[in-house]
């Protein structure tokens, strides 16, 4: 999971395709909810040399909520463990747990099974566990070790960008990879969505969709689907309002820090005046 620039048209009215999805069909969230200043969500960064990659503002929001459910300390840690994906144990009333990393970005209802079960060793709940294992876990589990990392476009370098954007706007600390993605297959017809840029919370990987290497789309243009996405890695998918299974609708925290980007309204603008040209290409 993760989530997605992603551009829709309906239905070509007329011929001109109406741009949903990312900058239109977003309903602006009411003043009063906005953030508050200054309250924003607190980014703790993973030391230096972690075995793996654990967003530790994750890991602590998933500890927070076991120590809601439990009645004293908890210590969680994240892991990569393939064959212990959770293991619990209570002595002197500290509850003691290893959770796999897949669990971090979770849907919502697991991550509440999760809780139940840890806590307080829920049957319902681990049978709920369980299921969720047996039905992702191969996909999760699977040693993504993304084999080829494409970052050197032929117009594009991705790897520049990704440090110069990390550098300015993230203080260099993002510990994320990145690549092109690869070409999908063209089916007959127009293209009617395209996804230019995803991020994958459990690979901690990077796509962009290789049809933004072209001569004519500008580099500020690449810089700022690199940004969303580093967004993404930055802030724990926790704080995503999930729709469904995949839609995410971003919080008005994550709008506000999108529009740090100093060529925001300039690349919104070019969006969509080439939002044709990307579909057909
Ligand atoms: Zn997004």
């Amino acid at each position: 999971m993760g989530s997605r620039q992603a551009l829709q048209v309906l239905g070509a009215v007329g011929g001109a395709p109406r741009l949903v999805g990312k900058i239109l069909s977003r309903p602006r969230a009411p003043l009063a909810f906005r953030a508050a200043p200054g309250r924003g969500l607190p980014l703790v960064f993973p030391s230096r040399a972690p075995q793996i990659f654990v967003h530790e503002g994750a890991r602590q929001a998933l500890e927070r909520k076991l120590t809601a459910s439990f009645p004293g300390l908890v210590l969680l840690s994240i892991t990569d463990n393939r064959h212990s994906i959770i293991s619990r144990s209570v002595g002197r009333g500290v509850l003691r747990a290893r959770v796999h990393h897949m669990f971090l970005d979770a849907p919502q209802a697991i991550v509440d099974a999760l809780v139940a079960y840890v806590a307080r060793g829920d049957k319902v709940a681990s049978a709920r566990i369980g299921e969720y294992i047996e039905q992702h876990g191969d996909r999760l589990l699977r040693q993504t070790r993304p084999s080829a990392l494409r970052t050197k476009g032929k117009h594009h370098d991705l790897l520049a960008i990704f440090n110069e954007v990390n550098a300015r706007y993230f203080g260099g600390v993002a510990n994320a990879l990145i690549t092109w993605g690869k070409r999908g297959r063209r089916s007959a017809g127009p293209r009617t969505t395209i996804k230019l840029g995803s991020y994958s919370a459990v690979e901690r990987l990077i796509r962009i969709h290789p049809t933004l290497d072209r001569s004519w789309v500008p580099r500020y243009f690449v810089a700022s689907v690199v940004h969303h996405e580093l967004l993404h890695h930055m802030m724990p998918a926790s704080t995503m309002t999930v729709l469904g299974s995949r839609r995410c609708v971003h919080p008005p925290e994550f709008r506000e820090r999108e529009r740090r980007f100093s060529k925001f309204t300039r690349s919104l603008d070019w969006e969509k005046r080439h939002i044709g040209r990307l579909l057909r290409t």
